[in-house]
């Protein structure tokens, strides 16, 4: 069995309160003062002095036992004999000293899997110690899985996307693959920040560049960004998520074999999903809903005119299914009333938006629209899509032709609570 290596190193559900006991000094070979905790599947062993918040990481991790179980279709009789050691570091050095970090891994800063041991350093927020711990705990469940490594974004992706979490722990109740809701959510986490920076300097890799990280990319804490939004994307939008998970019931290489079936079985889609990664991470923010950031693109009729489009205020970009020819001018104009809110009472709305509040710049619940393509070559980095304000009406130049989409300007997490629809009317400009 091949041992893996990993150098960083949605459900909801609750259980029973986890039996774990402490264990000052009684184990052979650990040091005086260090405690060590014991759960059904993981014996975790610490110098740091607060015993109950170690507690409290042993029955996160129990939790998440089922969480990986279902997601990986792993049964929880096959999972049951399943245990693995964690180190959490506070003074890396005693570790050291100790034999409990053999100075044959190599230098890591954060955290470290190897077979049935982890390895943390501790962190200055109780979030970002869980979180390590789950990311080198999904580590842990899929070598235990799959007894093998698949390639580095799909693995690093995995264990980030898992490990952004949300723990009640008076409730025993934890939630996996969150996008949190704001910063001090998740403090040290940090994610969402350096893909919106990339993006404004123009520095965003292309999906494809994602998918190529080697084994080496990961000493970057941009490659963790980058690989979570990638497996969060690539999980959910409907044309990708079957090819996903069949890579996961399937076996893993850490080799390109893996992406390269993956990004065989979804050619046809490849040019349409570019695009939709585009609006995606566009959108990908704290608070988001990942489920009304998806959009589809069909295929094109060819614009008749005139033609009505009706948008639904509470979800993101919606393909109009018209597509525009290069160089065509087209006039929108828009109809409807629609809430954006309601509280303290239900916001009404037109297409113009409110100017009570702003949103990226612009009115709450403006209609805005883009022209595009599905992308048919890969470009250097991944560029923001250009929006245009439409409000009650514009016209719209359309100098590289493509298709016409459209939603309301609103963070993606706010839309759920919107209700009516905006009636669009596109007709032609007498020139
Ligand atoms: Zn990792």
């Amino acid at each position: 069995m091949k041992t893996l290596i990993h150098p960083l190193c949605i459900s909801v559900l609750s259980c029973a309160l986890v039996a774990v006991r402490g264990n000052a000094q009684s184990e052979i070979g650990i040091p005086a003062g260090f405690h060590v905790i014991e759960g059904d599947h993981l014996r975790l062993i610490s110098d740091m002095p607060d015993q109950a918040e170690l507690s409290q990481l042993v029955q996160c991790f129990e939790v998440a036992m089922d969480h990986w179980g279902n997601l990986l279709d792993v049964p929880r009789q096959e999972a049951a004999g399943w245990k693995c050691t964690a180190y959490l570091m506070l003074d890396r050095k005693r570790f050291e000293q100790s034999g409990l970090l053999p100075d044959s891994l190599p230098l890591f800063p954060y955290g470290f899997q190897y077979g049935d041991r982890i390895w943390v350093t501790e962190q200055p927020s109780a979030y970002y110690r869980r979180h390590l711990l789950l990311h080198e705990g999904t580590h842990w469940f899929m070598w235990r899985k799959y007894g093998g490594m698949g390639p580095p974004w799909l693995m690093e992706g995995m264990a980030e996307w898992l490990a952004t979490h949300r723990w009640e722990a008076s409730e025993q109740r934890l939630e996996m693959g969150i996008i949190p809701r704001d910063k001090e959510e998740v403090p040290y986490w940090g994610r969402i920040k350096i893909i919106q920076d990339q993006l404004a300097e123009g520095l965003a890799p292309s999906l494809e560049d994602i998918l190529r990280y080697d084994g080496t990319a990961h000493q970057r804490v941009d490659a963790y960004a980058w690989s979570w939004a990638a497996v969060l994307f690539l999980s959910q939008h409907p044309d990708s998520r079957g090819a996903f998970r069949q890579m996961l019931g399937g076996s893993l290489k850490p080799d390109a074999t893996n992406t390269r079936a993956f990004f065989r079985r979804l050619h046809a889609r490849w040019p349409a999903l570019r695009t939709a990664w585009r609006l995606w991470i566009s959108d990908l923010d704290y608070g988001a809903d990942a489920s009304r950031m998806l959009l589809q693109l069909p295929d094109c009729k060819p614009l008749r005119l005139p033609a009505t489009v009706t948008i639904d205020v509470s979800q993101g970009w919606q393909a109009s299914g018209l597509c525009l020819p290069p160089g065509a001018r087209i006039r929108l104009t828009a109809e409807g009333r629609f809430t954006v809110a309601n509280e303290p009472r239900p916001w009404v709305c037109t297409a113009d938006g409110v100017t009570l509040e702003y949103y990226r710049g612009r009115p709450l619940g403006q209609l805005i629209a883009a022209i595009v393509a599905p992308q048919a070559q890969e470009s250097p980095h991944t560029e923001p899509v250009s929006t245009i304000a439409v409000g009650a009406g514009t016209v719209l130049p359309s100098a590289n032709g493509g298709q016409l989409i459209l939603r309301i300007n609103e963070a993606t997490g706010s839309l759920h609570d919107n209700r009516g629809t905006i009636t669009v009317r596109i007709n032609a400009v007498d020139r």
